[in-house]
């Protein structure tokens, strides 16, 4: 990409914000979920935009620790109440229903009703988001006013949906460059109607594509359109020879809200990218944020698992979480909440990014130091108590924690945070156990103290997952 060609680009990106929210707009009503019908539909949509390959990939296919689950499909849901009224309805927001959920068809009293009932009682308006993907469940999701208000009495509960043998569909798009060295940008099709937590991604990759898929690049790069968690893994899974070829790379969520741009290094934290990005945001942008890696959150954590640990970062604006945005997981995500303002931004952001890592390309500069690592070969050695280190054993991607009892069976909603704890320091322990980290180290790093983490490091031992480095 030459300096002319960045600068049409940027100067069209004007009203890029107006066709991303556009799009937005279209794919809004879908229900999607990890797999089914309405990723199907998604991905046909950008097809319009964009020249999407699409894979499928089929139900029960081994892809690391995980397997392809049943593919979901829903064509109603509601619930009827004792006056024949209906007062939850699929047709008004696929929130209502818990994303997976196996169908139901019957008459049911309020008490049996209200245990697959969920709602958010400090957000009393706000349908929740909530999940089921691993554990068969069927459940409503509504506002807790309208929870608070159900007569005694027989209700009517529908939902009819579909679990079989189908598949896993996903999305892809390749600009070949100069060299097949490739930028990976990825963004996930999974969630339902919610527009800054996935639709936000999906629209900025979208005209990501459209405007640099003409373009003479030097890097190859590489857009990932897939359901998050279980989509990463199946990519990585299907293409593990290849992976030596990424040299940079972004997960791109949550990039719509009126937040401050806000960056999450790689795991290295001293990569190209984690310099090129922190460049652009100083150079272009008032007011941003740069964070260390943490191991949950999106798809680096596949992608930065230590078997893998590849140079992928995340550029997003506020942090999926209700700290940062209430919205989060709720019907509250919707049109209303996206800043234009803030998607051109972001746009613009990403362009900055590309141009300045061909940019770096050109002039041959991506030669920085590892100070990071030397910092580490450093670290503390003289604390000889937590000198002991720890070998993850399912090192490439997560291992699939929720078969084995550990990891809260339903997704979307943030659980206890006592159990969310332990998970914090699973996770950590998970990425950090590659044979370089002592405890000290990874207590150190995370935060985590030592007592909560030895909890961690008890069930992974259990669990086969995890063993000490004599
Ligand atoms: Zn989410």
């Amino acid at each position: 990409m030459n300096l002319e060609e960045f600068e049409i680009t940027k100067n069209n990106s004007k009203k890029t914000g107006k066709e991303m929210l556009q799009l937005m707009k279209e794919l809004f009503p879908i229900c999607r979920s990890i797999t089914g019908n309405g990723v199907r539909q998604t991905l046909n949509i950008l097809k319009k935009h964009i020249p999407l390959e699409i894979h499928e990939v089929l139900t029960g296919t081994k892809v690391f620790d995980w397997t392809i689950p049943k593919e979901w499909n829903i064509d109603d849901a509601y619930i009827i109440d004792p006056d024949g009224k209906k007062i939850v309805d699929f047709k008004n927001s696929n929130l209502h229903v818990l994303n997976y959920s196996i169908p139901v068809n019957q008459k049911i009293s309020l008490s049996e009703l209200k245990n697959h009932i969920h709602t958010i009682p400090e957000k009393p308006d706000l349908i929740p988001y909530v999940t089921s993907y691993y554990s068969e469940k069927w459940g409503f999701c509504m506002e807790y006013n309208k929870f608070l208000k159900l007569k005694e009495g027989d209700y009517y509960v529908m939902i009819d949906s579909k679990l079989t043998d189908g598949s896993l569909t996903y999305g892809e798009y390749l600009i070949p460059g100069k060299i097949e060295s490739e930028i990976i940008l990825t963004c996930y099709v999974c969630h339902p109607s919610m527009c800054n937590d996935n639709l936000s991604g999906i629209v900025l990759l979208t005209m990501l594509v459209k405007y640099l898929k003409n373009l003479q690049l030097n890097y190859s790069i590489r857009f990932l359109f897939i359901p998050e968690t279980i989509g990463a893994i199946t990519w990585l899974s299907k293409n593990e020879d290849n992976i030596s070829k990424i040299k940079h790379g972004l997960v791109v969520t949550c990039v719509g809200d009126s937040g401050a741009l806000t960056y999450k290094k790689t795991r290295n934290g001293n990569e190209e990218i984690d310099h090129v990005v922190e460049k652009v945001l100083k150079k272009y942008i008032t007011n941003y944020r740069i964070l260390d890696f943490f191991p949950w959150g999106s798809d680096e954590r596949q992608f930065c698992s230590p078997g893998f640990n590849l140079p992928v970062g995340s550029l997003l604006r506020s942090i999926y979480g209700k700290n940062e945005f209430p919205e989060y997981h709720t019907s509250g995500d919707n049109l209303n909440f996206m800043n234009i303002r803030s998607l051109t931004e972001s746009f613009v952001t990403y362009l900055f990014v590309l141009f300045e890592l061909e940019n770096n390309f050109e002039n041959n500069l991506h030669k920085f130091n590892s100070d990071f690592q030397n910092l580490q070969n450093k670290n503390d050695i003289s604390k000889l108590e937590y000198n002991e280190k720890y070998l993850n054993l399912n090192p490439k991607c997560e291992p699939q924690l929720g078969k084995r009892g550990i990891y809260h069976e339903l997704g979307g909603q943030e659980n206890m945070m006592k159990q969310r704890n332990l998970e914090f320091a699973i996770f950590w322990l998970l990425n950090l156990s590659d044979g370089n980290w002592t405890i000290h180290d990874i207590s150190k790093r995370s935060g985590i103290p030592i007592e909560e983490l030895q909890m961690g490091i008890e069930i992974l031992i259990n669990e086969k997952l995890l063993q000490k480095i004599e």
